[in-house]
């Protein structure tokens, strides 16, 4: 077994202004610096990526999602998490917002594009040693409570999962389980899911004085992956799929002996969250159910930022990382830390009277700045 170490990747993308907006002069760019991004003229903040609005959205699936993608195929799980207030473009990024999953154009997001190169991949890898299932889940966390959107009920809001249980395997894996899992073998049918859901979400948000900014939705896509190889398990280079004997996230070995065929199982996810709007963070005088939703957010991307800063604290890794603390952090937990890639994608308006919010955006995204997971090769 060896350790070795992957950052979380923090982006910040600054959408264009919207008609209504005016005033754009506080945030400022370096040319030629994809990195840095400058506020007020004297807070400078470094990230892994930075998108200025000229960044259309191939440019950002290109840089900061194909790596995830690459990983995901060879067996690590991976998760994007869209960060920033309502109204700065996490739906448009992620692509899981109804215009985008309506219409195809070039315009969409982070998700359908991903379902597409997704299945191009695993077509690539075809052999008749190969064989691969893609399962898909669509949950909505809205006051700690988890909505199933592929359920038909989700609509009226009473397809809450009420009987979830998180488990965690002898891997260190996070098992849901009570969340329906649907099976997909075309990207069409993938995307049908991603429709459904979306569509699930709108119609009930709109119903609910539009609860969608005050609540996280997590589309998760599971891969398992099956190849049978022929030679002895040390073997590793006998197969035409290397990759996938360098770096499970969930691996079994089924071999009678060490020199007949034996097959290699590989289990992982991607998730991608498109978290409640950020300007939640912070004290309000709401009362009654926007104060229990206020509570719940604030709740639940505290613990994000408090896990993703202890996981970045050296001195603390190896103690005790708050997962439990939310139901948002212990659902993404073996997603965040670990044998994981993670990408925090933090979305801001350019407009002058959002520039306390996207202060507050890029001092959250900073803290994720300094994750080190450790991921676990494990070489059975
Ligand atoms: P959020 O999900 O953060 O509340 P949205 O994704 O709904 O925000 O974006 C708010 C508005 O800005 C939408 O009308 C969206 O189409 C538009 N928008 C966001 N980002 C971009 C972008 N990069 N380019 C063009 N329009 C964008």
């Amino acid at each position: 077994m060896t350790a070795t170490s992957s950052s979380v990747r923090v982006a910040v993308r600054v959408r264009p202004l919207t008609e209504n907006e005016k005033q754009h002069y506080a945030i400022k760019f370096i040319p030629n610096n994809e990195q840095q991004i400058v506020l007020n003229g004297d807070r400078s903040f470094t990230f892994d990526y930075v998108y200025p609005p000229a960044a259309d959205q191939n440019q950002v699936y290109s840089t900061c999602v194909i790596p995830l993608l690459n990983k995901f195929l060879e067996g690590y799980n991976s998760t994007i998490l869209a960060y920033g207030q309502t109204g700065s473009g996490k739906t448009y990024s992620m692509g899981i917002g109804l215009d985008s999953v309506m219409n195809s154009t070039i315009n969409e997001g982070i998700v359908p594009r991903f379902i597409n190169s997704l299945f191009e991949g695993l077509n690539a890898n075809k052999s008749p040693n190969y064989s691969f299932q893609v399962y898909v889940s669509f949950l909505e966390l809205h006051n700690e409570d988890l909505v199933d959107l592929l359920c038909p009920s989700a609509v009226k809001r009473t397809g809450y999962v009420s009987n979830l249980t998180i488990r965690e395997d002898n891997q260190g894996n996070i098992c849901w389980s009570g969340v329906r899992e649907e099976v997909v073998t075309s990207p069409d049918e993938l995307m049908g899911y991603l429709q459904k859901g979306s569509i699930a979400r709108t119609t009930a948000s709109t119903d609910m004085n539009n609860t969608s900014s005050r609540s996280h939705a997590i589309f998760s896509v599971i891969l398992k992956q099956q190849v049978t190889i022929s030679g002895s398990a040390d073997d590793t280079t006998s197969t035409d799929l290397n990759n996938l004997t360098r770096s499970p996230s969930d691996q079994t070995l089924v071999s009678d002996s060490s020199s007949t065929p034996y097959i290699k199982k590989l289990t992982s996810k991607f998730h991608f969250v498109d978290l409640a709007g950020s300007e939640r963070l912070k004290r309000t005088n709401a009362v009654g159910d926007r104060a229990k939703e206020g509570i719940s957010i604030n709740t639940g991307l505290l613990a994000l930022g408090n896990v993703i800063s202890a996981l970045g604290d050296e001195s603390r890794r190896v103690s005790h990382i708050p997962y439990r603390d939310s139901k948002l952090t212990r659902l993404l937990q073996d997603s965040l830390g670990g044998n994981s890639q993670t990408l925090m994608l933090a979305c801001a308006s350019p407009s002058d009277s959002n520039i306390t919010e996207t202060l507050n955006t890029l001092k959250y995204a900073n803290r994720a700045r300094n994750i080190r997971n450790r991921v676990v090769v494990n070489q059975q």
